[in-house]
């Protein structure tokens, strides 16, 4: 067995992006923090240090954009999100890197396109400027970069090209493989042994593998379907390969954090560590390794075949973005998460009652303050939200109960604790008229246009705004002053 572990040096942080960080100066980094972060490789929670603090890395597997993304696909999003306001606080906003992939190559979006009978990229255009306007409903930043499987295939290629000359892959009928025995940490992170992974493959195995285990780095394309040119023929790539060469690419390795849902350990992560690894320097591929729990409908697994799928699209119209956001994270992100036709109405009422505190508190401007204490103890405690939460409505108590300067002083906390985690952004007498300022500013973009479109004459287009503002719950009435909107009663 070659020991794969130890391959020769390539190039790994060389094709980086490092010079193309954001620009703006570095926020005063505030007094240090303890992040612990539980890490599934060593299955312990260990105390957060990057490489280096002035250039924290994280990558988080992203979309597959075929599809509206589904209320289990936002729950990543916004527990890595929080993950990434934590370190921006610690380290400085100009000093962390955040890479979120999209993946607009798939079996799943060839289908798409084919059933509408339309481009690729039609289909993946359309679900990615979906995915982006109900991820920022909920609050989620945008990462600093979103890597594009089709806008890094020449990476691909080459990280493919070097795990052949390393005697990782090999190439068979038009297919390039990993060969997984020639990894001999292979199932380290999943705790597997490669006996089970080889017994778990054994269902209908390609013949063109030379072990069960092995994984594909690159397929024929079928007639139809997107094809590039490569030196192992034309074809395209598998999901896993993207990842690897997305992180060296934006990031390179090694990474501080690698994020995900933890149905994405094995074989997902198990296969990017294995060839990241292969391909270049061999050490280590991420120093913690985060997962976050599934999102359950009740007691059971979200699933077509059950009917029970609730898309994050159809939440946002219905809810403010800040009662979903707070429903996403109301369990600890490792617990599962039992999602119910209650879970984001529950959410809306806990808001409520810390809106309800900021409104009676209306009258006093509050002070400038940082979150308190206990409260970034809870979160830097592996981001403990359920006992952040209790925090927050332990403030907004105390908020009510105050008396003199200590309502500003409190006031400024509740808001300084919450806007860190991104909640409390509205104002208080906006949000029990139901506008979410997210929702908000999507819904006066969309005004602006039908009117662009009105003026111009363009009634198709205006036609088509307004039915998408009726299918968002907003109802909207023409003036002499322009349109005004409302949001419909709810159901
Ligand atoms: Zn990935």
């Amino acid at each position: 067995m070659l020991d794969a572990a130890r391959p020769p040096m390539v190039s790994g942080g060389s094709q980086s992006y490092m010079g193309r960080g954001p620009t703006t100066a570095a926020s005063p980094s505030k007094p240090e923090m303890s992040l612990v972060l539980y890490d599934t490789m060593t299955r312990e929670k260990r105390r957060f240090r990057p490489h280096d603090p002035k250039r924290v890395t994280m990558y988080v597997c992203g979309p597959t954009v075929y599809n509206y993304a589904h209320i289990g696909n936002a729950r990543p999003v916004v527990v890595f999100d929080l993950l990434f306001r934590m370190l921006r606080r610690a380290f400085g906003e100009a000093h962390v890197l955040y890479a979120a992939n999209v993946t607009d190559v798939d079996d799943k979006i060839n289908q798409k396109a084919a059933d509408e009978g339309v481009p690729i990229d039609v289909i993946t255009r359309r679900y990615l400027d979906a995915y982006h306007a109900d991820m920022s409903v909920l609050g989620a930043l945008s990462p600093t970069f979103e890597p594009r499987a089709t806008q890094t295939m020449d990476e691909i290629i080459d990280m493919i090209g070097r795990l052949v000359r390393n005697n990782c892959a090999y190439a068979a009928e038009g297919h390039v493989l990993f060969n997984t025995e020639a990894y001999s940490d292979y199932g380290k992170l999943s705790r597997r042994s490669l006996e089970d992974m080889i017994a778990g493959a054994r269902v209908d195995v390609a013949p063109y593998k030379q072990n069960p285990a092995d994984f594909v780095l690159w397929k024929p394309s079928k007639p139809g379907e997107p094809v590039w040119e490569s030196p192992f023929g034309p074809g395209r790539p598998g999901w896993h390969i993207e990842c690897s060469a997305m992180i060296e690419k934006t990031l390179g390795l090694p990474i501080d954090i690698h994020g995900g849902g933890n149905d994405l350990i094995f074989p997902h992560h198990e296969n990017e560590m294995a060839q990241g690894l292969c391909a270049t320097h061999g050490g280590e591929y991420a120093s913690w390794w985060v997962h976050n729990g599934f999102l359950n409908m009740g007691s059971e697994k979200m699933s077509k075949s059950l009917g029970n799928v609730i898309l994050a699209h159809d939440l946002v119209s219905r809810y403010p973005g800040e009662a979903l956001r707070w429903a996403l994270l109301a369990s600890h992100y490792r617990q599962p998460l039992a999602w119910t036709e209650e879970t984001p109405r529950h959410a809306k009422a806990a808001l409520d009652s810390l809106y309800g505190a900021l409104l009676r508190a209306a009258d006093v401007e509050a002070a400038t303050a940082e979150p308190g204490a206990e409260f970034m103890a809870a979160l830097e405690d592996d981001l403990n939200t359920p006992k952040a939460y209790a925090e927050l409505f332990a403030l907004a108590q105390a908020l009510d109960g105050a008396t003199g300067a200590d309502r500003a002083r409190l006031k400024g906390e509740l808001l300084a604790a919450g806007q860190l985690i991104g909640f409390l952004k509205a104002d208080p007498e906006a949000w029990f008229q139901g506008a979410d300022p997210a929702l908000k500013a999507t819904v006066e973009g969309l005004i602006a246009d039908r009117a662009k479109a009105r003026a111009a004459k363009d009634w198709g287009e205006a036609d088509r705004i307004r039915d998408a503002l009726s299918a968002m719950n907003v109802e909207v009435q023409d003036g002499p002053q322009g349109a005004t909107w409302r949001m419909k009663e709810q159901v």
